[in-house]
């Protein structure tokens, strides 16, 4: 044995070097080709991080969190199949309005303001909805770091934030951080961030009891998700196979989607906003079965969220087109859809990137920064509507 390399062993090395890097190019090109996961396989991928603190990826210490708010309210308003609970937390008084008449039969009377007259209020009323899907907890981040930010000025990080909150104490603020806590709690990685389009497949939709994936969007193809055939239970889902995005809003199968529904109509809200995530950029989504003119003002405020986005040197989408429903996969009436049937709230969806490996990598910080500059965009296009 000698210390020195000779030539042989550099060509070795070289051949030894060149036949990992190979294998490693292989295996990350392959996961396109992996259609299946076991639940061992699952937690095995999930990487050694530093999760950071002002990171909230389960609802466990939730209660705990939400005891200690001095400056809101705070109620339970369901609890799911689980047996946990659903929160709503406001901040501001809410006005009192007249209220005659449910939201369709005032449209149908010609006259939305016997349903509400949302024009006499003084402050604008903004709805957010935490995740329904489980896996996309950046929303369950952003909602809690934006109620530490109402209560102190200050995010999770420590970083000051007062301008944010001076904007929110000019609304009335409802949110609902935890939209589906069953497939919360199911979704052990706490965040897919560094992680890659498979994990998210297992962890999102879920698989069949021979471990194949149930993909997107096959995993809509039943519901409710049950049956001997049925896996590992994605968290998409709460514990009885209820996918909240997707209820029957006409009679509902599950405690979450009626829950986000009422406080819609009870408080009216002028925007609201169900938040999810996705592998790409930051996009506001196209809502279906609204007017053209609620189409067009959720266009309106994507440009101001996108510009908002740019100038902080933050990850942004394309902009939906406003058009008609229709053509040969139109868009479902989801949860976004009934928010604005039954409020007359302009409704919309939010994804928002997870930090995957092989999608659009944005880190832990860029992910709180993308969460808090949309709540940003939409407290200033609500005050902005309101001095006009
Ligand atoms: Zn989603």
């Amino acid at each position: 044995m000698t210390g020195k390399t000779t030539r042989l062993d550099r060509i070795v090395f070289a051949i030894i070097f060149f036949v990992m890097f190979s294998i490693q190019c292989f295996a990350e090109a392959d996961t396109d080709k992996i259609n299946g996961m076991t639940y061992e396989q699952a937690m095995k991928r999930i990487p050694e991080r530093k999760i950071p603190n002002f990171w909230i990826g389960d609802v466990a210490g939730l209660p705990w969190r939400l005891e200690k708010l001095t400056k809101s309210e705070v109620r339970t308003i369901a609890i799911s199949p689980g047996g946990r609970p659903m929160h709503l937390v406001t901040y501001g008084q809410k006005e009192k309005l007249g209220h005659k008449a449910n939201f369709n039969s005032a449209i149908g009377g010609r006259e939305p303001a016997s349903y509400m007259d949302k024009s006499a209020r003084k402050k604008p009323v903004i709805l957010f909805v935490g995740p329904v899907h489980g896996a996309e907890v950046e929303a369950l981040t952003g909602l809690v770091n934006f109620i530490n930010i109402m209560e102190n000025g200050e995010d999770l990080r420590g970083k000051e934030q007062s301008k944010l909150r001076d904007l929110g104490l000019q609304c009335r603020l409802l949110i609902i951080p935890d939209g589906n806590p069953d497939g919360i709690a199911r979704f052990e990685p706490r965040s897919l961030c560094g992680m890659e389009g498979i994990d998210l497949r297992f962890w999102g939709q879920g698989t069949w009891s021979d471990d194949t994936f149930c993909g997107w969007p096959q995993s809509k193809r039943r519901h409710p998700m049950a049956g001997d055939d049925v896996g590992f239970l994605g968290c998409y889902f709460d514990d009885k196979g209820i996918n909240p995005m997707h209820d029957e809003f006409f009679a509902p199968m599950g405690p979450e989607s009626p829950a986000i529904l009422k406080v819609a109509a009870e408080e009216g809200p002028d925007l609201a906003v169900s938040l999810h995530s996705h592998e790409s950029k930051p996009a506001v989504l196209r809502p279906a079965y609204v007017t053209t003119e609620v189409q067009q003002d959720i266009r309106s405020l994507a440009e101001r969220c996108y510009a908002l986005l740019a100038e902080r040197g933050l990850p942004h989408g394309g902009f939906f087109e406003v058009s008609s429903e229709g053509g040969k996969n139109p868009s479902p009436f989801n949860l976004t859809s009934a928010l604005y049937h039954i409020s007359g709230a302009n409704s919309f969806t939010f994804e928002c990137p997870h930090g995957l490996k092989d999608g659009c990598r944005v880190d832990f910080e860029q992910i709180l920064d993308i969460q808090l500059t949309l709540y940003e965009a939409m407290i200033r296009h609500e005050i902005e509507k309101k001095k006009l």
